[in-house]
């Protein structure tokens, strides 16, 4: 097991695209750590440079206190699953498991017990002598794991591995690797597109825009203190609202034309700033009162325990959620009541 230390890597494709831009991070001995951000953000490019399969232009990669920049894949001891699982279809689900082992020269005898061994741990005894085409998405992914792990190695580098299984089978596989993880102690690093799922399984979350890593944190730091307005509006089930807003000279801030409160900011009277608010954390009322921002609902959605109504305002689309048997605004016309210890305020970024 090792941290991993990252220090300015920087990696542009031939054609001028920046995958990645002076990244830096420090991931603990241990850690089960998120990169996290949208699609083409440069999240594998960054797994593959901590792999050894990219080299990166400048920077460098620590694993274990060792400077691995220069060395080969093989030489670093760490084990990549992707998003694919790249299994080889024509060997049997044991041969999978212990081929990093054969590459490694380990004796047939010793290859065999180790592969049966790791596939006991992860559910897939019975499973040794299949192929993977007569295998469930779930196991495919549980074989790909457990080719990862026959080599115990210090630490796992996971792309996107749960992102070819259909939902319910997602989380179930969700918490089995969390378990998994946290049994072995072995320091993760798990790449995803998906926030939830960030949240869910990390200690820590790198998020990544074009490249550059814009904050890194715990889920509920990153949930509840988003850097930026990208992290505010990447990180949540539904949609932050963001709203343009200016600081009034009592510290409220003015949004389309309303004050609202939003908790102490130290912020100068006359600033523009973008008032953002989680659905979750604003009331929806029938009828006028202060600090409430009025708008025409126009879209209810079901969410099973909750509702998600958006309403039509003066400064732009705001979305509430409410119960999922509260009423709702007679006559259409609803007030937005954000709660103020839960408002962020951003300037200019
Ligand atoms: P992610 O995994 O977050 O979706 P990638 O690391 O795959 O992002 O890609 C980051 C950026 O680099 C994207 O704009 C992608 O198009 C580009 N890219 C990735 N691989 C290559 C490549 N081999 N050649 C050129 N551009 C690439
Ligand atoms: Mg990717």
């Amino acid at each position: 097991m090792a941290a991993i230390e990252l220090a300015g890597l920087r990696k542009t494709y031939p054609g001028g695209v920046t995958a990645l831009d002076s990244v830096g991070l420090s991931i603990a001995d241990g850690e089960f750590f998120a990169l996290l951000g949208p699609s083409g953000c440069g999240k594998t490019t960054l797994l593959r440079t901590v792999a050894g399969l990219e080299a990166a232009d400048g920077g460098a990669v620590r694993i274990g206190g060792e400077d691995v920049t220069a060395l080969p894949p093989g030489r670093r001891d760490v084990a990549m699953v992707f998003q694919d699982y790249a299994l080889f279809p024509h060997m049997t689900v044991s041969d999978n498991i212990a081929y990093p082992l054969r590459i490694k020269k380990v004796g047939g005898a010793e290859r065999r017990a180790k592969a049966a061994e790791t596939a006991g741990a992860l559910g897939l005894g019975a499973l040794l002598g299949r192929r993977p085409g007569e295998l469930s998405g779930g196991q495919q992914q549980r074989v790909a794991l457990a080719r990862a792990m026959a080599v115990r190695p210090r630490a796992f580098l996971l792309d996107e591995p749960l992102s070819n299984l259909d939902a319910r089978l997602r989380l179930e596989a969700r918490t089995f690797l969390k378990r998994l993880q946290r049994e072995l102690r072995v320091t993760c690093v798990f790449v995803t597109h998906d926030q939830a799922e960030a949240l869910a399984l990390a200690d820590r979350i790198a998020v990544l825009e074009a490249g550059r890593v814009r904050q890194t944190g715990t889920p509920v730091e990153v949930f509840r203190r988003p850097a930026n307005t990208f992290v505010a509006s990447f990180i949540g089930s539904t949609p932050m609202n963001l709203l343009d807003g200016v600081v009034a000279e009592d510290g409220r801030v003015l949004v389309g034309g309303v004050p609202l409160p939003a908790g102490p900011h130290g912020l100068a009277a006359g600033e523009r700033v973008t008032f953002a608010v989680r659905p979750e954390y604003v009331g929806l009322r029938g009828t006028p009162a202060p600090g409430a921002l009025p708008g025409r609902v126009t879209v209810v959605e079901h969410l099973g325990s909750t509702r998600l109504v958006t309403l039509d305002g003066e400064a732009g689309p705001v979305r509430a959620v409410v119960d999922e048997d509260a009423p709702l605004p007679a006559g259409g016309t609803g007030w937005v009541v954000p709660r103020p210890e839960r408002v962020l305020l951003y300037g200019a970024d």
